[in-house]
């Protein structure tokens, strides 16, 4: 039986080359070069974040979530998980490490399910960080309820005639391809009838109306696109995977996306934390140093709590996917960590806001840029009130209903029959007064 904590030496060592790498090398393109990670690289960044990429690579940490045969280390998602919560400090560190959201899900689909002629094209670029993706299934009307989805692809000739609108999918303004989830058979239920397609984001009638912003980001000028895709015609090559069978396939993505958000979230969380301790060591006031204030205590108590609780459950189930290699076996934690995520975020980055006072809520200071990445994290591959749903149906798969009127646990039933299982002794005690 193995059951352990401790990372071994070996990979321990390289996680400290790379805490010490992003620190000094990856976190300063954050501040020179904000918002620009999905920007196709030129000339000069080329220049400055090509020679990261190759330290990454000659630490054999480019890449991490992918097995070998994809030209991945194949460590294993427990692995990528303590890599990842170093990784979350810096919003660069995913794409000079290669396993950048939404590529990393975007290539693991068309690993899965791509053609020999389909993973030429797009997964090999994808996975040497030259080539961004993006994933577009949402629709205006509706994200959360996939029975609201209207996009269309009906099949004329050899060809399919696309129609429709999209929207959020991120990164589409700078992505290469889209994968594009469509309903292609309306007469079935959505989940029945939907189908996956490969579509070049320069094929006529894909046609970016707006690029959302987030908040933050320039009105108009933002990273998640309003896409109609005005009678786009692909050939029946595009088609991923199977005909109307995109929403298993959307699993393969969305599984491995949710907990590698997780997994960087630790990361980022432990980031406000450090600030926080910092800070209250720092400052003094009212006699004392913050630190010394019983309330100050307290956030920094709840906060590592937290932290820790949500640290350990992200791992075991990092650990999970391992063990069984198959998504669906672990997707009641997946969706407990998804759940948990956007809350443990929130409340650490907003003591550590309090606790900078009023420099605290200046764009000087990146706590409210955290807290909104809490929001984001509490939508983005579905929102919290959904996966609470299928957190608790999971978790009643394991129950039954009772028979009776009484609960199981109801004290005068299990009492007598307690009773009823002891009566030999219970007479004995009674004849032995
Ligand atoms: C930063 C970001 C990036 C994204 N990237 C992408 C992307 O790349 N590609 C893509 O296709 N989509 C993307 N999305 C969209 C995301 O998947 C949707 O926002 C999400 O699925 C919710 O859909 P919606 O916004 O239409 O909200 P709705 O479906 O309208 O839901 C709105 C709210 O209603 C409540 N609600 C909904 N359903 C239920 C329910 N069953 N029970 C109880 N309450 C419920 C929740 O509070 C929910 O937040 C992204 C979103 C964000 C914020």
């Amino acid at each position: 039986m193995s059951w352990d904590f401790e990372t071994d030496p070996e990979y321990q060592e390289k996680l400290d080359w790379a805490d010490t790498f992003v620190r000094n090398e990856v976190e300063p393109l954050d501040l020179v070069w904000e918002h620009q990670q999905f920007v196709p690289l030129d000339g000069l960044r080329r220049k400055a974040i090509d020679p990261l990429k190759e330290q990454v690579r000659q630490q054999g940490l480019w890449a991490t979530h992918l097995g070998p045969e994809l030209g991945g280390q194949g460590y294993g998602q427990l692995k990528l998980a303590l890599l990842n919560e170093i990784l979350g400090r810096s919003s660069w560190a995913p794409i000079v490490f290669g396993c950048q959201a939404p590529d990393t899900g975007n290539a693991e689909i068309i690993a899965h399910y791509g053609t020999p002629e389909q993973k030429a094209r797009y997964l090999q670029p994808l996975l040497d960080g030259e080539m961004f993706s993006s994933y577009s299934m949402t629709e205006p009307q509706g994200g959360a309820d996939p029975a609201q989805f209207r996009t269309r692809a009906v099949k004329d000739g050899n060809d399919w005639v696309i129609n429709g609108w999209k929207y959020f999918s991120s990164n589409a303004r700078t992505a290469a391809f889209l994968i594009v989830m469509v309903v292609t058979d309306p007469d079935v239920p959505v989940h029945k009838g939907t189908s996956m397609f490969l579509v070049p984001t320069d094929t006529p009638g894909v046609e970016i109306v707006r690029n959302v912003g987030l908040y933050g980001e320039p009105m108009n000028d933002g990273t998640h696109a309003l896409i109609h895709y005005n009678n786009v015609r692909v050939p029946h090559e595009a088609l991923l995977g199977a005909e109307g069978q995109a929403f298993a396939a959307a699993q393969t993505r969305l599984g491995g996306g949710r907990i590698h958000h997780a997994m960087r979230t630790i990361g980022l969380a432990q980031k406000a934390v450090d600030m926080m301790c910092e800070r209250v060591l720092s400052r003094e006031t009212a006699g004392s140093r913050l630190a010394d204030k019983q309330t100050v205590q307290g956030y920094i108590a709840d906060s590592y709590a937290q932290l820790a609780q949500f640290r350990l459950f992200v791992l075991n189930t990092a650990w999970k996917i391992d063990k069984y290699n198959d998504y669906k076996k672990v997707r009641k934690d997946i969706a407990t960590a998804k759940i948990v995520m956007p809350t443990v975020l929130h409340d650490i980055a907003w003591r550590a806001m309090q606790v900078h006072g009023a420099l605290g809520v200046t764009n000087e200071m990146p706590f409210f840029r955290m807290i909104h990445g809490a929001a984001v994290m509490g939508l983005a591959d579905g929102p919290t009130e959904v996966h609470k749903t299928t957190v608790a149906k999971q978790v009643l798969r394991d129950y039954e209903p009772t028979d009776g009127m009484w609960p199981t646990e109801w004290i005068p039933q299990k009492q007598e029959a307690a009773r009823a299982k002891l009566a030999d002794y219970l007479e004995l005690e009674v004849g032995n007064q």
